[in-house]
């Protein structure tokens, strides 16, 4: 076996590792809830019944859109978006990036491409070897291209995308309920085993309606948990809600998506309700369910497109499936994007190997799975 593949093979195990940790810590906080704190601890049987009601819808809803979020597989361009074979072996020979762009152009013209590199190219994955569909990019984590890539999450060992961004947003959002709600109802019990605990250390005890019990150590820490959680969940959900209200992945929040008059980061932006729509679909009664409900194919977005004067900005809509096709028009650059402007890439995220969407830089291939962020120049 090449030393690569077996590389190759350890990496995709040790993805698992952050998927293993949080199963763990949720089953976990199960025993704890249910054994521990509603049957050993509390006392009241009414209570006893609300709270093992209300933290088993939250704990279904929550391990259901977890579970689709990590095997909802990416969604990938469809063969439209592959160069014939004879354009295939032209642009395979062809030597200038020039030359290999206009044959990328003469295919793309039958495809609902909006979108350019920052230099006005066609955007094609080598790797992949596809024309990449607006919104489109290539993780390295995956080594494949993603439809709407939003980012690769380690803790779902999967990329968030067309297919499963919905489902993602729900896993945040039950996530947060779960977290939420084992925090209110352990409160009362965390502060009379603190209080009990600090009383016995005075040598001054006196007689609590908690008994001294191992339920102790799981109530304290359960609340210690859920409140951490709770914490780093609320600034990545609310993040994310604001984003589905802008219609902008994750990735273009930090590089705006290149149309053919320039970069535009309201360029997919249809107006708040019709942003949440496209994600969520639109019967509300689906909304809180994981179920796939987002609208569209993944390959086109109907887009907003803004002319390049910046002092009398006119605006028109413009429907999905028709290439315009010109993209010499461009030539604004994109603000490059490093990690440090990107505070969520710090643990949690890996973003697109990118620097091969330019027909101009042909960097080294490199395999190892790192974060990298280059300007499409
Ligand atoms: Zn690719
Ligand atoms: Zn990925």
């Amino acid at each position: 076996m090449a030393p690569t593949h077996v590389l190759r093979c350890c990496q995709r195990g040790l993805a698992w590792i952050p998927v293993i940790f949080i199963a763990l810590v949720v089953c976990w906080s199960y025993y704890a809830y249910v054994v521990e704190l509603c049957l050993f601890t509390i006392p009241s049987t009414i209570e006893k019944v609300i709270y093992l009601t209300v933290f088993h819808v939250s704990f279904i809803m929550f391990v259901w859109s977890y579970w689709k979020t990590i095997f909802t597989r990416p969604a990938t361009p469809s063969k439209e978006f592959c160069l014939p074979k004879s354009e295939k072996e032209q642009y395979e020979k062809e030597q200038h990036p020039e030359t290999q762009q206009e044959i990328l152009k003469r295919v793309a013209t039958s495809l609902p491409l909006y979108t350019r590199t920052g230099a006005g190219a066609i955007r094609y994955c080598d790797r992949c070897q596809v024309i990449k569909p607006d919104r489109c990019h290539h993780c390295s984590a995956c080594d494949m291209c993603v439809l709407k890539m939003d980012h690769h999450c380690p803790w779902v060992n999967n990329c968030v995308g067309f297919s499963n961004y919905k489902f993602f947003i729900l896993f945040l959002t039950y996530s947060l309920v779960y977290c939420l709600f084992i925090a209110a109802s352990v409160l009362q019990y965390f502060i009379k085993f603190w209080t009990l605990c600090r009383r016995k250390s005075a040598e001054n005890c006196p007689k609590n309606d908690l008994p001294e019990s191992h339920a102790k150590f799981h109530v304290l820490f359960l609340f210690f948990v859920a409140a951490m959680f709770c914490i780093s969940i609320l600034s990545l959900f609310t993040y994310h809600l604001w984003l589905v209200g802008k219609n902008r992945s994750t990735i273009e929040a930090f590089r705006a998506p290149v149309f053919r008059n320039g970069p535009d980061k309201n360029g997919f932006s249809l107006g708040f309700s019709k942003n949440i729509a496209q994600v969520f679909g639109d019967q509300k009664k689906y909304w809180l369910l994981p179920v796939f409900t987002s609208q569209g194919d993944g390959f086109s977005f109907p887009t907003r497109l803004v002319t390049i004067d910046p002092e009398q900005p006119t605006e028109c809509l413009q429907p999905a499936g028709l290439d315009k096709g010109a993209v010499e028009g461009s030539a604004e650059q994109t603000t490059p994007l490093s990690e440090s402007q990107n505070h969520l890439l710090g643990n949690a995220f890996y973003i697109e190997e990118d620097h091969k969407e330019t027909d101009v830089l042909k960097s080294d291939e490199s395999e190892a799975i790192t974060i990298s962020i280059e300007s499409e120049s």
